[in-house]
């Protein structure tokens, strides 16, 4: 039987990591998980239901609660929470401006990476997050890690909302996008490392097109050698 391919992105927030992820998974015909979207959905459930991040008790009976499962159309995930379509909720800022605290909860994490690491034993996959390539699957095939430039980042994620119709600053994106860096990178439970294997692609100054290409120079080989 062949192995299962699984290429890990991560990186900082808002630079591009889905839409590559995305792209290349409609490329290559894999299965795109974005795990990011697991951990706002948990964070929207805290937020509705009220848990205090300090409160373990009640994080331990929540989690036992939380069901999330993924649905591909058209390579866009989607996500449900307990059967709810939520994809759209978990991006507006109140969720956004809470997971990082609830991303770096221990036991979230542990919950989570079960799931992920289930998710990916059979199937060829694409992962964007930020310790995929660390915790989830350190024997990734390929692992991406993506880099640009705060501002760069904070303009495209602006650009993004008000298409969506949200009522943002640009001061509150840039903000937002800051405090979630620092947090990931700084917190005691899987912090935002790259790992020594992972390929730098950093977008700051190039658009969609020259990063496929940029990243197919180290997918096409993979498959080549897979398929030999
Ligand atoms: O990828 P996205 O920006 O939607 O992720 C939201 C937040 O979830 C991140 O800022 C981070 O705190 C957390 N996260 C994480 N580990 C992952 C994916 C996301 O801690 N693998």
């Amino acid at each position: 039987m062949q192995k299962n391919i699984v290429i890990a992105i991560d990186g900082y927030s808002s630079c591009g990591k889905s839409t590559i992820a995305r792209t290349l998974a409609k490329k290559l015909h894999f299965i795109y998980i974005d795990s990011g979207a697991m951990y706002r959905a948990v964070t929207l459930y805290f937020l509705r239901k009220d848990i205090a991040l300090d409160d373990h008790d009640a994080i331990v009976s929540a989690l036992a609660d939380i069901h999330l499962n993924f649905h591909s159309r058209d390579y866009q995930s989607h996500i449900t929470l307990n059967d709810e379509e939520v994809s759209e909720e978990i991006r507006q800022m109140p969720v956004s401006q809470l997971v990082s605290d609830v991303s770096a909860i221990r036991e979230v994490r542990v919950e989570m990476v079960r799931q992920q690491q289930r998710m990916g034993r059979s199937k060829n996959i694409i992962m964007d997050g930020r310790d995929i390539g660390t915790v989830v699957f350190p024997n990734a095939d390929l692992k991406l890690f993506m880099t640009a430039d705060p501002k760069i980042r904070a303009e495209r994620r602006f650009k993004e909302l008000m298409l969506k119709g949200e009522q943002v600053t640009m001061e509150e994106i840039f903000e937002n996008i800051a405090h979630r860096d620092f947090l990931d990178t700084t917190r005691e439970e899987s912090p935002l490392v790259r790992a020594d294997d992972a390929i730098i692609l950093d977008n700051t100054t190039i658009d969609q097109e020259q990063q496929l290409a940029f990243v197919l120079g180290y997918v096409t080989p993979l498959l080549l050698k897979e398929a030999n």
